[in-house]
């Protein structure tokens, strides 16, 4: 759920937007977010910056029915922990998409949609979701 919990922040935001991690040059597992020590090699080695293809497959979901102030708008909908093709796990909401045809396994992509309206402000904040591949 991090995307709906954390504060907005600039330098998360660029790296939701591109869905953007790391890779270990020791180790090669990916990472999401963005990391600078591998938790595996657990020393300072070189980690690369990589973009995600945003291809991935539903490792598990929730469908939300009565949601947090600032989405009623989009109730009920799909929150999902989406298992990446370079075997990293992201939470995000899938669109385009009935509560009662999403299932585990199934594969979906990233997109680039509204995820919000900042109350009062005007803001509207934006980042990755998910839809049926
Ligand atoms: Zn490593």
């Amino acid at each position: 759920m991090s995307e709906f919990a954390v504060p907005f922040h600039w330098r998360n935001f660029k790296s939701r937007y591109n869905l953007i991690g790391s890779r270990c040059s020791s180790c090669g597992k990916y990472f999401y977010p963005e990391r600078s020590i591998c938790p595996i090699c657990k020393r300072t080695v070189k980690m690369e910056k990589v973009k995600f293809s945003g291809k991935g497959r539903v490792f598990t979901y929730t469908v939300i029915r009565v949601p947090p102030e600032g989405f009623s708008s989009y109730a009920p909908y799909i929150v999902a922990i989406i298992e990446l093709e370079e075997g990293v796990k992201i939470t995000g909401q899938i669109v385009d998409c009935e509560p009662e045809d999403v299932e585990i396994g199934m594969p979906v992509e990233a997109v680039f949609r509204k995820m919000r309206s900042e109350k009062g402000s005007g803001i509207i904040l934006y980042g990755t979701k998910f839809k049926p591949a």
